[in-house]
């Protein structure tokens, strides 16, 4: 399946800011509050406080370091493991001979990597492979955030269907649902302190 159900799309109009951080408010929006190299959910990160604003082609290239089309908002983990990684001389060519970076706003980002059935983030070409190796996509912590967003859907699903439970069943949902969401509200608040 895809990596990501969105491909993240920068807005066409912005204010200049001196400082890139400035603009982490419009990423979040951009990027659906979601990483754009792993797509995790930034709620279960430690929302937006926690998030980075990483420059994709990184800041010793002075001209794009408040350029919002290099900017990307990403989570730590992702950050870090890309650090000022970058291919070549030019900042605008961000691959080369099979290694390097792709735009996650571009929709090419998904014809290199994907997600198995079990939410693990896996290459499809080579330079998909270089990618994950990189911003080390293979963790199992990407396949359990995938996990925890599977359930909270299929979560509300279910809660546009009670009416058809027994009452047993609607008392064991109603457990196991207020459960999962009182450990994720835990996680979400104090999980990332
Ligand atoms: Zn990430």
């Amino acid at each position: 399946m895809l990596l990501r159900r969105i491909v993240p799309q920068r807005r066409d109009e912005i204010k200049q800011y001196a400082s890139h951080r400035s603009y982490k408010p419009y990423l979040r929006e951009d990027f659906n509050k979601r990483c754009g190299y792993c797509d995790a959910d930034d709620k279960f990160l430690g929302a937006s406080a926690a998030f980075h604003v990483d420059h994709f082609a990184p800041q010793r290239f002075e001209e794009r370091k408040t350029d919002y089309t290099n900017l990307i908002y990403s989570c730590r983990y992702c950050n870090g493991s890309k650090s000022d990684y970058w291919p070549s001389d030019c900042s605008q060519t961000s691959v080369l001979k099979e290694e390097g970076v792709i735009d996650p706003c571009e929709a090419k980002y998904d014809e290199h990597l994907a997600r198995n059935e079990k939410g693990y983030i896996y290459p499809l070409t080579n330079l998909g492979g270089f990618i994950h190796k990189l911003l080390k996509l293979g963790l199992t912590r990407h396949s359990v955030l995938w996990k925890l967003q599977h359930i909270e859907s299929n979560l509300d699903k279910m809660d546009t269907q009670i009416e058809e439970l027994s009452t047993e069943q609607l008392k064991i949902y109603q457990l196991l649902s207020s459960e999962y969401r009182n450990l994720i509200s835990y996680i979400c608040e104090y999980g990332n302190k």
